[in-house]
């Protein structure tokens, strides 16, 4: 989902090429890491409501996968765009090698606007896509899962139309089901989670009690939601989100420095994240601009929104009491901002670290699904702690030897561990 001038892929591949020169990778491996193993694009006509037929255009990108099945959500957005996959593919790849599950890297979307679609269209949109790919997705070469816009229920009907085509139950096909319906307990909360995990345990390296902390949260969605509950419940300060508004077409941040309430948040949020901004205003909190999130006097920021939001313009903004900045977003940092916040020594969990919850829960349930045994919503978010801890010490221990920006040390892991199946592998 970029602007105009602001390509993911291209930003992917910079952060890709700055460690591969730092490690001095050799260039045919470089040459295929860089780039996605394949891509398909292709149509999905939809019966509308009104009797018209509208095609909508979609997208699936297998990135890399040496180290086993591809896995990676599916977008709907009116913005969407090949690129846009292509990087969310590529930082798949990254993401199960650093939290180190044996997966490789997809991504899928589909240029649509679930506000503007009734389920019925949603429904056709969902099994049209799996139509297209019948072939080249499934349990045991490329797993998808729910992303911006998408749900549980989108899932189940991706299930449904890819088990009556090829007359089998296939559960593992797809991630983020229903509870009900083969899905794992703690999916929901495991991006969020996840984010927080690796954030309370870089608090603990350097010294800092989370309960003398305060954040500013961008989003109000899936990951910052959860991000917020796990960060206020060890005891940390949110005193502002920010989220879409659907009818203004801007994005607003709301805040209130005693911290905000989460429940009655939620209680005026739509299911896309949206907050209603009258109900806000009525319940005291201030209404600002949208970039507003960033500049707050706070100790954390947590951008859980989209790519492309701590850009060289945004990241000046940053005040000086910021230290740490956890990315529950996927690509919210632009590499000219990256500079901005290695030059202002704020300790960066990068996205691919720690919103590898979501993937990693994603895992478990298909771990789940091929035992046919489901664990109990305690066992599972411990297995998870236990998972994002690891990664994030073996990043920050590799950060600390040689003295590497925490991006840096993340892709140093990932790359390392890619690199390293492909050639036994044969392939280079
Ligand atoms: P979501 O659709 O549930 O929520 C997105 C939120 O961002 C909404 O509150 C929306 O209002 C807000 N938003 C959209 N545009 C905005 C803007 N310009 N400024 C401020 N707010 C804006 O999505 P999500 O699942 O929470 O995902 C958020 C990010 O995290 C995405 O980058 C996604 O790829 C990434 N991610 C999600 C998961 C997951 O499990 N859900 C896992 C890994 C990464």
């Amino acid at each position: 989902m970029s602007g105009t001038s602001f390509n993911p892929f291209e930003m992917a591949q910079a952060q890709f090429d700055k460690v591969a020169d730092l490690i001095h990778l050799d260039e045919g491996v470089r040459e295929l890491l860089r780039n996605p193993l394949r891509e398909f694009h292709f149509s999905i006509p939809v019966r509308m409501e009104d009797g018209t037929v509208k095609v909508f255009k979609g997208f699936r990108v297998q990135h890399n996968d040496a180290r086993g099945p591809g896995k990676g959500g599916i977008r709907f957005h009116p913005q969407e765009t090949i690129d846009t996959v292509k990087a969310l593919a590529t930082w798949m790849t990254w993401k199960c090698a650093v939290v180190d599950i044996p997966l490789g890297g997809s991504k899928g979307g589909v240029i649509c606007d679930p506000h503007n679609l009734s389920p019925r269209e949603q429904e056709q949109i969902c099994r049209g896509w799996v139509r297209q790919l019948a072939k080249n997705v499934g349990p045991i070469n490329d797993v998808p899962a729910p992303d911006v816009m998408t749900n549980a229920q989108h899932m189940l009907w991706m299930l449904d139309e890819f088990e009556t085509i090829h007359g089998a139950k296939y559960p593992g096909f797809i991630t983020g089901k229903p509870v009900s319906m083969g899905g794992s307990l703690g999916r929901t909360e495991a991006t969020g989670y996840g984010v927080i995990y690796t954030l309370r345990e870089a608090l603990k390296v350097k010294g800092i009690k989370i309960e003398t902390t305060s954040a500013s949260v961008q989003g109000f969605g899936n990951v910052a939601q959860y991000a917020i509950q796990m960060y206020q419940n060890l005891g940390g300060k949110v005193i502002c989100v920010s989220s879409w508004d659907q009818g203004d077409q801007t994005a607003y941040t709301y805040k209130r420095e005693s911290g905000v309430n989460l429940d009655e948040l939620l209680g005026i949020t739509d299911r896309f994240g949206g907050i209603d901004k009258n109900k806000a205003k009525d319940l005291g909190y201030e209404r600002l601009s949208a970039d507003a999130w960033i500049e707050q006097h706070v100790d954390i920021l947590m951008p859980c929104a989209l790519e492309n939001q701590v850009t060289g313009e945004t990241a000046k903004k940053i005040s000086d009491q910021v230290k740490f900045m956890a990315e529950g977003a996927n690509g919210p940092t632009t590499p000219e901002a990256d500079k901005i916040l290695e030059s202002k020594k704020i300790y960066v969990i990068p996205d691919f670290l720690a919103n590898a919850g979501g993937v990693t829960c994603s895992y478990f349930e298909q771990v789940q699904c091929n035992m046919n045994f489901y664990w109990a919503k305690d066992e599972v978010l411990k297995r998870l702690d236990e998972k994002m801890t690891a990664a994030y010490h073996a990043v920050n221990d590799l950060a600390t030897k040689q003295s590497l920006y925490m991006r840096d040390a993340a892709y140093v892991i990932a790359i390392g561990r890619v690199a390293q199946a492909c050639k036994d592998r044969g392939w280079i």
